[in-house]
């Protein structure tokens, strides 16, 4: 027998349900990824996540002939591509994992329609617990993170699955090439499964608890791009960590246990990508000359400005600087967050619709945050969390010859900087009172 499996966000051998059940179910496996256009024509396939995609795909191509296999790469619609290669293969079954966004609902449902149920969908492959698996009294998913952690926390998790050692797949199948264009950012990390473990395996989780906030440390796991595309599978970071134990590991796991939640949300609300979470007082903004100074990370606000120049230049940014950076956007400038989601998904080689979406979301209060009315005040939290100001100068050379926190206050007269765009007496006034 002879059996499909359909990699999607899970470019691994590395505990891969999809890739196990398709081996111990067939004597023979043909792997495949489908280049989709129709992720193209969203704006989805960018130049930055294209050219992670492509090590992905050709890091896979390699653990797979280092077995005996090798990987298919067709373009077109995944559920044609598929039925296509079960065709010219003689495929009895396709298995595939499933996913949160409309477009995975999308995919699943065309490919039921051609493989009935020759289909298997394994649903603990993207997120730790699947989507829908726990859910509080008389609701499809939580709104809450504190109580979807407790439950979380209490959820069974599956065994971590060792790759396979060998691999058959049968010979004389044509392989297209993904389409790469467009130019990536010049500090983009390598992608794939192999580079993902060597991270994985380089970075010491047990300071995490006391350095996740410090801009300057610089010293997150970064495994974020890893996670999105599935070369590193959330349910081993997770078994890992919890045997190490100790106070990084898990406050590492918290921050899985978010990335968990935010899936179960869109799962339940795929909407939720493109429109407000909640109902909102819509008084919102919208000045081009200013989201531009904010994509440019020309606002006056050296931390505001850090945050985005960073983004331009590696396709990511830490965490405490996206919460910086999109509250400016959202709260203080008082903007449209979907006009901020889609410059960060246009860059961010971990760009993804349920944590980029939601955290969006989360910080222009119409999502699920619980004190959707608070504004971070990008002055105070530049004397917090880069309180030295060197995360400032190491991303605005203009500024790199002010000693210490005077890096942080705006309207420095350092040549080729602008002045504030917004008076930092105001920063609060546009969405608490929705005026200028
Ligand atoms: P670590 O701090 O090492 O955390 C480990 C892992 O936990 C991350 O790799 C990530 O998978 C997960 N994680 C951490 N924080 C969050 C969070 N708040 N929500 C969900 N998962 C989390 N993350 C993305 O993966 N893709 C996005 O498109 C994305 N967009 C964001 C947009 C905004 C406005 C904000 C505030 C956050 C966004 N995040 C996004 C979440 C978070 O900023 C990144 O996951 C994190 O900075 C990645 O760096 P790291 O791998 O070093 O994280």
């Amino acid at each position: 027998t002879v059996s499909i499996a359909l990699f999607t966000q899970d470019l691994r051998l590395h505990d891969n349900p999809v890739l196990h059940a398709a081996h111990t179910s067939a004597h023979q496996v043909v792997p495949l990824f489908v280049s989709d256009p129709a992720v193209e024509s969203a704006g989805f396939a960018t130049p930055n996540r294209q050219a992670f995609l492509s090590d992905c795909l050709a890091d896979l191509d390699a653990s797979l002939r280092a077995i005996g296999s090798r990987l298919t790469v067709r373009r077109g619609d995944a559920a044609e591509q598929t039925a296509r290669l079960a065709t010219e293969t003689g495929a009895s079954t396709v298995h595939v994992a499933s996913g949160v966004t409309g477009f995975a609902h999308r995919r699943e449902a065309r490919l039921r329609k051609a493989f009935g149920d020759r289909l298997h969908v394994h649903d603990a492959s993207v997120t730790v617990v699947p989507p829908g698996r726990i859910t509080p009294v008389g609701r499809d998913h939580y709104a809450v993170f504190t109580p979807y952690h407790r439950a979380w926390q209490e959820a069974p998790r599956r065994t971590v699955l060792a790759a396979p050692g060998a691999l058959r797949t049968p010979g004389g199948i044509r392989s297209d090439t993904l389409l790469v264009s467009g130019t990536a950012s010049p500090g983009l990390p390598p992608g794939g499964e192999s580079a993902g473990r060597a991270r994985w395996r380089a970075w010491d989780v047990d300071a995490y608890a006391d350095v996740h906030d410090d801009l300057a440390a610089d010293d997150t796991s970064r495994l974020s791009p890893y996670l999105h595309f599935g070369c590193l599978s959330p349910t081993e970071l997770v078994a890992h960590a919890l045997r190490h134990d100790g106070e990084g590991a898990r406050a590492f796991v918290r921050q899985l246990v978010w990335r968990d939640f935010h899936h179960q949300v869109l799962a339940a609300r795929p909407d939720a990508a493109r429109r407000d979470y909640r109902d909102h007082d819509d008084r919102r903004h919208h000045d081009e000359e200013e989201v531009e100074a904010w994509r440019q990370g020309r606002t006056g606000y050296p931390i505001v400005d850090a945050g985005m120049r960073q983004l331009a230049h590696e396709g990511w940014m830490h965490n405490r600087a996206r919460l910086i950076t999109a509250s400016f956007l959202a709260k203080s400038l008082y903007q449209d967050w979907r006009i901020g989601a889609a410059h960060f998904l246009s860059l961010l080689v971990d760009g993804d619709v349920a944590n980029n979406q939601l955290n969006w979301q989360w910080v222009a209060g119409t999502g699920t945050d619980t004190r959707p009315n608070r504004v971070l005040n990008p002055l105070r939290q530049a004397d917090r969390y880069d309180p030295d100001g060197a995360y400032v100068r190491r991303w605005i050379p203009e500024l790199a010859h002010l000693p210490g926190p005077a890096v942080h206050r705006p309207g420095l007269f350092a040549e080729g900087y602008p002045a504030p765009i917004i008076d930092p007496d105001t920063l609060t006034d546009r969405f608490r009172h929705g005026r200028p």
